[in-house]
This record gives structure tokens, sequence and C-alpha cells, in this order.
């Protein structure tokens, strides 16, 4: 009983809470300080200034620091943001996107990710509810702290705010590249809050800004011969499990004898996000010039404006931005998981595949379908029928490290259904026997706790090696090597070739189908003897072009490059 009663006077003493709060305050800034890699001195001033301005404004904005508290509130609200996100990444300030996506893309996403999340919300709900709670008895008693005390207070705040201002100062002297906006919390925060509301709002804008865009695309193939060209972006799909990219397992099993297969062994993605991935495989745009697609349209029009009859069919939900709009320019548009009468359908890729019968049937003699397949996409076992688990056993496959062969075999089962969806796509498209071809890539691939690191699935703020090797394949029909033949052989070239997916997956298509546009940019398509070696770029979070050597890749992740022969 004394003990409660000696706690309970601790707890509403004003002094004690002053300091607590202070505390709980600059908790996110000290988890920073061991998460990040930044030098001693932008770490020092990471702590010493946010603190001096909260110690500031506790001791100045109110006599009553519960009051203080709740005014405080927003930074309660992103402390504990950042406090899950660094539990869940390991690492990185609360991204742009990360805002973006609170709009963009659908809640069933982040819901499959709450168990994982949930040890976090623990955390943070017993790091910040208390403080909380101790702040509203503090206004409700309407008990202010001393004076004497909040002056006393004023005048430490006033000399810690100094040295802040002096390793501030320190540290733009010792690290070149440092940047209070990037490096210091919560103004990155705050600052990415901005760049978020600034994307919506182009986002919002871009019928209107990207209205007047034209390709002025014109065929270059004879025009009564008829064609027929599929591409395909593929969902967290990495080239490691990939029977034709030296994986031991069978997971190709089909697409192996397959004739007429072109497999592209070095290619990387720029992004490891489907929402900006995908339009940069759908478009001109790429990393180095990722801020025009607010101005442009996708290759769905630059096939139209040259005559093709174009579909869009997708297994994936609409995310209310650029792989929306730029589906939606297609002739046929059809989102299969979204024609669902139940919200938690989840229809198999082979259901895209009963829209490319439909539309092959209608006998088009210009004919370009984009599929967006669902893939690979966790949770793995859901992407294919029980009936197929050919690597056993698949379950149970939680998000944790001891499943991790289960998650493996559910994985490589995703891929091999996939191997199958795409054999049956190509002899579709055989039997037509005309000119034809098929491209396909992944949006990205997935870490499956691959190293001591134990990451796992993707769109983590910092890649890695995994995350971003990703499978890339043509296939053409008997036809269309007779008719090409220099596109094949070309094709066979290159396959070796150091090649950015999100660069030359457009490019490379419009050639395959010959249609020319001022847009397309030769020394980026595989298929053509201009075809450049280029230097490596990654999209970050601001929308900037980084090296790769510049993106927080690590040394497992630069192991693996090498080991498979990627040069950054
Ligand atoms: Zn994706």
């Amino acid at each position: 009983m004394k003990l409660f009663k000696g706690l309970r006077n601790v707890l509403v003493n004003q002094k004690v809470l002053f300091y607590w709060f202070l505390l709980i305050l600059i908790v996110p800034n000290i988890c920073l300080c061991f998460t990040e890699s930044w030098s001693p001195m932008a770490k020092l001033t990471q702590v010493l200034l946010p603190l001096s301005v909260y110690y500031g404004l506790m001791s100045t904005l109110f006599k009553n620091c519960g009051k203080t508290l709740w005014i405080l509130f927003p930074l309660v609200f992103l402390g504990a943001f950042q406090i899950v996100l660094l539990y869940l990444f390991g690492q990185s300030i609360i991204a742009v996107d990360m805002f973006l996506n609170l709009v963009t893309t659908n809640s069933n996403e982040a819901l499959e990710l709450l168990d994982k999340l949930l040890p976090a919300i623990v955390i943070v709900v017993l790091l910040y509810l208390p403080a909380l709670i101790a702040a509203t008895v503090l206004v409700w008693k309407k008990d202010p702290c001393p004076a004497a005390f909040l002056r006393r207070e004023r005048r430490r705040s006033l000399w810690l705010l100094g040295g802040g201002v002096l390793a501030l100062l320190a540290t733009y002297l010792t690290d070149s590249r440092y940047d209070p906006k990037t490096d210091l919390y919560p103004l990155n925060v705050c600052y990415n809050v901005q760049l978020a509301f600034q994307r919506d709002a182009q986002i919002r804008h871009y019928h209107e800004t990207a209205q007047g865009f034209k390709f002025h695309s014109r065929p270059t193939h004879p025009l009564h011969q008829r064609e027929v060209y599929v591409m395909v972006v593929g969902e967290t799909s990495r080239a490691q499990n990939w029977q034709l990219y030296g994986y031991p397992r069978a997971t190709n099993p089909a697409l192996k004898k397959i004739e007429g297969l072109t497999v592209f062994t070095h290619v990387l993605s720029e992004s490891n996000t489907t929402h900006k991935s995908v339009p940069m495989l759908l478009s001109a745009v790429a990393a180095s010039n990722f801020d025009s697609i607010y101005y442009q349209k996708s290759i769905l029009t630059a096939f139209k404006e040259a005559g093709y009859a174009t579909a869009f069919f997708s297994n994936q939900r609409y995310n209310h931005s650029f792989i929306d709009f730029f589906g939606q320019e297609a002739d046929r548009v059809e989102f299969v998981k979204e024609a669902g009468l139940k919200a938690d359908a989840n229809p198999s890729d082979d259901d895209l595949l009963a829209l490319v019968r439909e539309e092959l049937s209608k006998g088009a003699d210009k004919l370009f379908i984009v599929l967006h397949t669902y893939g690979s996409h966790f949770n793995y076992r859901e992407r294919y029928p029980a009936d197929m688990a050919y690597f056993k056993p698949d379950a149970p496959v939680d998000a944790k490290v001891k499943y991790r062969s289960n998650l493996i075999n559910a994985y490589d089962n995703s891929i091999r259904y996939t191997d199958r969806f795409l054999a049956q796509l190509i002899a579709l498209l055989d039997r037509q026997e005309v000119n034809s071809a098929m491209l396909y890539t992944s949006d990205h691939g997935e870490d499956l706790f691959d190293d001591k690191r134990h990451l796992f699935l993707h769109a983590s703020p910092v890649p890695s090696y995994y995350q971003i090797h990703v499978p890339f394949l043509l296939w053409t029909s008997a036809s269309y090597r007779a008719n090409y033949s220099a596109i094949s052989q070309v094709a066979e070239q290159q396959k070796e070739k150091q090649i950015s997916s999100s660069a030359s997956f457009f490019p490379t298509m419009l050639q395959i189908a010959g249609i020319q546009t001022v847009s397309r940019n030769d020394t980026l398509s595989v298929v053509n003897e201009l075809f450049k070696e280029k230097t490596r770029w990654y999209l970050d979070d601001h929308n900037r072009a980084r090296r790769l050597t510049d993106v927080g890749l690590e040394a497992p992740d630069f192991d693996m490059l090498d080991k498979t022969g990627f040069t950054y």
C-alpha cells in the first residue's frame, strides 16, 4: 500500500513528469542513433538539438507540462509510427512512400503484416500510453509546475540549445553530405510529409498534366500481317529461385522445354516497390527521369497510336495511382480481383489466360496485351492451388524465420506455378501461328530470410540484392523468328549484358513490335545492336536516381552481386 502511494505521488509530481515527458519525446532520436549509419557528430546533433527544442517548449509553452505534452501530441504520434517502422525494417526514417501508401494501396496488404507488427505495437503502447494518461491527469488537476523550477529548466534548455547548435556546425564541417532535411529527426519526417502531400497533388492532377501527351508512334511492320504481343509484369519473383537462372530445384519444368525463349541473366529492377516499379516497366520513365511520369503516358498508348487493339488485364487490386492510370489507357481493361463480388476474392493468375483467349478469338490484326499478375506475392501459399504444391511441406508459413524452409517451399511452388502460367500463355500464342512475342519480367524480388540479417518480404526502405535481381524473358514465335531473325539473334547475343528492367522493358517491347517513336531509346532496347550497358541506378524515396553503391546495400548484397556477375 505504501509502495502504491509512493508511486502515485511520483506520478503526479510535476517535476518528475517533466523529465519523463522529455525522455519519451527523445526516444525515437536515440533509437535512430543505433539504427542509422550517420557520423558520430551527426548522431550527437540528432539527440542534442531536438532535445533542447523539446526542453525549451516544455519549460516555456505552459505552466502545466501535461498540457504541453498534449500540444506536442503530433510528435508523440510520429515517434510511435517511427518506432514501429524501426522494429519492422530495422532502419530508416518514415518514408514519403509510407505516407503515400496510406492513400494509394489497399489495406489488405497492411493487415497481412499485422501479426508481425504486434510486438512493436505493444512496445509503443507501453511506452506512450502511461505518459499520455499522466498528462491527462495533470491537465485535469490544473496543477501548475513551480515557476522557479520552470525558470531553471528554461536556462538549462538554452545551454543545451547552444550545445546542439555547436554540434550541428561541427557536423556540417565534418560531413559534406549532411542535410538536416534528410538526416535530422523529426525534421526529415516533416519534410517527407510535405513531399507526400506534394506528390499526392501531382497524382491527382495527372490527367490534366499528361492530357496532351503523344508518342507520335508509327508502325514499321507490314500493315496486313497479323501480330500479337503480350507483355507480362510479374510480382515478387526473384531470379534466385528460377531454375532457368541456375536454381537447383525444378521450378521451371515447363519453360525449360520451350523453344524460342531467351533468358536475360543480369537484370536488376530500379525499385523494390510495386507502385514505382510497374509504372517504370510500362513507360519510358526510369529512375533517372522519374519525375517526368506526371507528363507521360504508357506503352498502351504507344501501341494504340500505332493502330493496335490494346488490353490491360490485372490480377491485382486498384492502386489509385499510375498502374491504374496507365492500365486504363487500354481499349479493354479488366481487374479480375476487383470484379469479384467478395472483398477477399483470390483469383488465380490463370484467370488472366481466359481473358487472353477471349481477346485472341476476336482475331484483331494487331493486338497488344499487358498482363499484371499476382505471381509470388506473400502469402505464397495462396498463389497456387493446394493440389499443385510440389515442394512440401508448405505449411505453416507464418512470417517467421523458424518456418523458413516451409516458406521457401511455398515460394518455389508459386514460381513453379508462374512457370506453368507463362508456358500456357506461350502455347496460346503459339497456336495462333502468327508473328508473336511475349516479354516477361517481375516488378521486384523478395527477401526470404536469406542471410543472418533475417530480411523478409520487399519494399523495405533499403533494398537488398534479393529484392532487385529479377528474371527477364523473351519468347518469340517460329514465324516471328523467321520474319525478324535479326531481333532474335541480337537478343541471344545480348542475353548476358548488364540490363535494367525498369529502363529496358519499354523500348524492347516497342522494338519487338516494330513501333517507332521519339520516346524509344534504342540504346536501352536489349534486342537492338545499339544497346549499351549503362550506369546502374536505383530510385530512392525522394524520387532521385542513386548509384547502387549509395542506397545502403550491405556486404552480403555486394557479395551476391559479385557472385552472380553483376557490375554496379
Ligand atoms: Zn510488387
